[in-house]
């Protein structure tokens, strides 16, 4: 197997299980005298040794900035159960965690790092699973990964893979980067989503996860979408960024007196409104707006009631503001002006929901940009609730890097 030799003291992080080498740590490469090539293979399982020749693990190679994504520590080649033991690990977690129930068949069973898989996710739909790679050695695994998921899940019996925008981006790519690699005997070839449903805490969602975002769907709101079903009880609530609608639907069944959910995607709000109305049928308290979020805030486009409306609960959830370092800056800029937007629409003793998916945009800094937000309006303004990545979301404590939904939820007087 290929050899990758760290330069002296580079070992320490990995001896801390951080799971990724950097290429700076890098001091050579030793190939396998039969190797076909004069350098690995982006996707190649390659071992890693320490200056002194100590075996720190076994790893995915890569190129660019990071070298090595480790599969497994202090080993000199990786298991052959290997697959499937991670996976059946993965399961157990969400198992112990009460998250595979009637009605719930819908969670994350593998989180990258955060499962000590690095570079893959999996997410579960009812009775297919969906596998998107984001390592090269990922894609080179599929097949075994998919197998492992069948054999692991009980409820499983489809496995689609959906990596078309998660690969790196220059990479040699051989095989499909997207398409069925298990399909059960009466599941469409061609993938129709359409009468496709699976259920979070007992409400519907159709998932789309061929034409749909990421995976399909945003399980990663799942705990925080409940906490707004406490709190709709008897109000107006104004979904923003509402994508499936997954925070209007806990809040109709929480008892909101109204909701309307908004996105500019008109393919979301057709989502939205499907949705609603399987779990809701003829429920007059929902409307949904194909809209921009600063428009319809800043009241360039005024809601069915056609007039100017004020909430009781606003729900900010956009997409990343800032998708890498370099644009962090306008991010922040983004996050405080639409918070501001907001707390400027919430009826004294309201609540604002508000959230980060950017990576790149720290805990602190969020915070900061919605406390410039809350002054900018001059309101009084408390700290509820800090929320974050649910439970099968997991970060790796060695991987601090794997956090990156963050949320607050303020009273505003
Ligand atoms: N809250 C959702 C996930 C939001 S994803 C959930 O619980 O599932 C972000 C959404 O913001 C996407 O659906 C995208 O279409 C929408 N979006 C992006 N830019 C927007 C804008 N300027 N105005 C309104 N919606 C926008």
């Amino acid at each position: 197997m290929t050899q990758v030799i760290l330069k002296p003291h580079k070992e320490e992080s990995l001896l801390r299980f951080h799971p990724w080498v950097f290429s700076g740590a890098v001091a050579r490469v030793v190939l396998d005298p039969d190797y076909p090539a004069d350098a690995p293979r982006e996707g190649d399982v390659v071992q890693v040794r320490s200056a002194d020749g100590d075996v720190l693990g076994v790893g995915h190679w890569q190129v660019g900035s990071i070298a090595v994504r480790i599969l497994a520590f202090g080993v000199e080649t990786l298991p052959a159960d290997y697959w499937q033991t991670s996976i059946a690990a993965a399961y157990r977690v969400r198992e112990t965690l009460g998250l595979v129930r009637p009605d719930n068949n819908t969670y994350r069973l593998v989180h990258g790092e955060g499962d000590f898989l690095p570079g893959l996710i999996v997410d579960i739909y009812a009775d297919t699973a969906v596998v998107q790679a984001h390592s090269v050695g990922m894609h080179c695994a599929r097949h075994e990964i998919a197998k492992a998921v069948l054999d692991t899940v009980p409820a499983v019996r489809n496995v689609y893979y959906k990596s078309d925008d998660t690969l790196p981006f220059k990479a040699e790519i051989s095989g499909d980067k997207t398409g069925w690699l298990i399909r059960h005997s009466d599941c469409s070839e061609n993938a129709d989503t359409s009468e496709f449903w699976s259920s979070e805490n007992g409400l519907q969602f159709r998932i789309d996860w061929l034409r749909g975002q990421k995976t399909g769907f945003f399980i990663d709101q799942r705990e925080n979408r409940a906490l707004v079903e406490r709190y709709a009880r008897g109000k107006d609530v104004l979904n923003m960024f509402c994508y499936t609608g997954g925070f209007s639907l806990y809040a109709l069944r929480g008892g909101a007196r109204s909701v309307d959910s908004v996105d500019v995607s008109r393919k979301a709000i057709d989502l939205v409104n499907v949705n609603v109305a399987r779990n809701f049928p003829d429920d007059p308290r929902h409307h949904a707006y194909a809209a921009d979020a600063f428009d319809f805030l800043n009241e360039k486009i005024i809601n069915h009631k056609s007039q100017i409306i004020n909430y009781d609960l606003i729900i900010l959830d956009p997409p990343a503001f800032a998708k890498h370092r370099d644009a962090v800056r306008n991010a922040l800029r983004g996050y405080q002006r639409i918070n501001a937007n907001a707390i400027r629409k919430i009826r004294p003793g309201g609540i604002l929901f508000t959230f980060s998916c950017s990576q790149a945009v720290d805990k602190e800094a969020f915070r900061l940009a919605v406390f410039s937000a809350a002054a900018q309006v001059g309101r009084r303004v408390r700290i509820l609730h800090q929320l974050h990545q649910p439970q099968d979301h997991p970060v790796n404590i060695y991987h601090p890097e794997g956090e990156y939904l963050k949320g607050l939820v303020l009273f505003v007087e």
